[in-house]
């Protein structure tokens, strides 16, 4: 049996078009998408979305989710997630969810690969820290049996650590992701010359704009650097290498921003955003890092300017940018909201509306190999989101949601926020894997 989204405006994000149609959604797939006078089936389900605009579900390029809140990723319009950094056990039941269900599709890295001592502590189900390049040989190999779509590494790796797990994920034909945001000896172009894939947050380049900084060192000597201004010829250096060798990039511009501004962060008020902030374990996570505002400020969310230069020379230049959040990372970074947030800036710097919605959509689709979403296409998945107002006049309209369509199942915001799970349960589940975590000794 159809469902026949009737009458809406359907954007076509890859070339920017709009045009009134109907969708014909059959089982988690769009079957059809039928333009000009033809009459339905009697008795078909119809579904109006006159004066209505119809995006594809967007996709969070760099997150953490967990099943507290995944729900408001899908709630906020966000179908897809790009999970960089995790547990790939932890999440196996969201991962293995059906293409309907009311949590997104997540296409993740298993626990991120650092050098000792490892900023986020030892070795746990979270991160895997080695000065050994055999050992992290090793753990890929684990990861990619395990179920990882790509492999994360973190900013104290060793070089010969890192090029060691980029070479054997080549040879496992996965992708390789590393952030650089706290590194203390590699650099951007270090990474992108070792033949890493990604480079999360544009990170990596201060410490190479400035050798001998970064975040951790004592800024005292440092206080000369003016971080509002960049030297174009450097940034310029960087973005061509890394068109050179294809490296893609994911700003998460949003993560630095919500800092640089506290307290006037970006939280618009509506329900999800409301719902978020009834999740104690996001408050006080929050509210403690607020404490320390301003060593996040100087030490972190520091390079935020340079970070939108780099992603709009990057992009400029050809080179692959998409929009992710780093949920949640920092100071409020609301799950799937901050996203809109993120696109929001996009155009800030200069991207068209078109072009912030192509990096959260078609873009960053092609960019994981996953033709099938990312765009409103007969045969692709049915993830939809429709919306009162135009994003292609202003993108302020993507946060504006009716209807969430995932794998061809109908949702409201209000429905998607209630079935989110409750704490208790969570945090008990949580508990239960940690344990059998520490059982296994891995
Ligand atoms: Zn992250």
């Amino acid at each position: 049996m159809s469902l026949f989204i009737t009458n809406g405006h359907v954007i076509d994000v890859e070339i920017g078009n709009t045009y009134l149609a109907t969708i014909e959604i059959e089982g988690h797939k769009i079957k059809r998408i039928i333009q000009g006078n033809e009459s339905l089936p009697h008795g078909a389900e119809t579904m109006d979305a006159k004066g209505q605009y119809i995006i594809p579900g967007l996709i969070d390029m760099h997150c953490h989710i967990h099943e507290r809140y995944a729900h408001h990723f899908t709630a906020s319009g966000v179908t897809t997630i790009r999970n960089t950094a995790g547990n790939v056990l932890l999440l196996d039941k969201l991962i293995e969810s059906p293409d309907d269900a009311p949590t997104p599709r997540i296409y993740a890295a298993d626990r991120m690969i650092d050098g000792s001592p490892g900023l986020w502590g030892d070795t746990s189900y979270g991160n895997f820290v080695t000065d050994d390049p055999q050992e992290a040989r090793a753990e890929v190999q684990r990861q990619a049996k395990a179920g990882a779509k790509f492999i994360k590494l973190y900013g104290w790796i060793h070089q010969e650590v890192m090029d060691a797990a980029i070479d054997e994920a080549k040879k496992l034909n996965l992708e390789t992701a590393i952030d650089l945001i706290n590194s203390k000896n590699l650099t951007v172009v270090d990474a992108i010359n070792s033949g890493v894939n990604w480079i999360e947050h544009a990170s990596g380049a201060a410490q190479e704009l400035y050798k001998g900084w970064n975040p951790l060192v004592d800024q005292e000597p440092w206080q000369h650097i003016d971080w509002k201004t960049h030297d174009q010829d450097q940034v310029n250096d960087i973005c061509r290498l890394m068109l050179e060798k294809n490296v893609k990039l994911c700003p998460t511009m949003v993560l630095f921003d919500q800092a640089i501004n506290f307290p006037d962060i970006w939280s618009p008020q509506n329900e999800v955003i409301e719902s978020i902030e009834t999740l104690e374990s996001f408050m006080q996570q929050w509210s403690g890092n607020a404490e320390h505002i301003t060593i996040i400020r100087e030490r972190t969310a520091v390079v935020g300017h340079l970070t939108k230069i780099i992603a709009k020379t990057y992009y400029d230049m050809g080179g692959t940018v998409v929009a992710g959040t780093d949920t949640p990372a920092l100071l409020y970074t609301y799950p799937g909201m901050a996203l809109h947030r993120e696109l929001e800036i996009f155009t800030e710097i200069g991207f068209t509306e078109l072009e912030a919605l192509q990096a959260a959509t078609f873009h960053a689709a092609r960019s994981i190999g996953m033709e099938h979403i990312g765009s409103i296409r007969e045969g692709n998945m049915a993830d939809l989101v429709i919306l009162k107002g135009n994003p292609l006049e202003n993108i302020q309209a993507t946060r504006d949601i009716q209807v969430i369509i995932k794998g061809g199942k109908v949702y409201s915001q209000k429905e998607l926020i209630a079935s989110a799970p409750g704490e208790r349960e969570v945090n008990a589940n949580l508990q239960a894997f940690v344990e059998k975590w520490g059982e296994s000794g891995c």
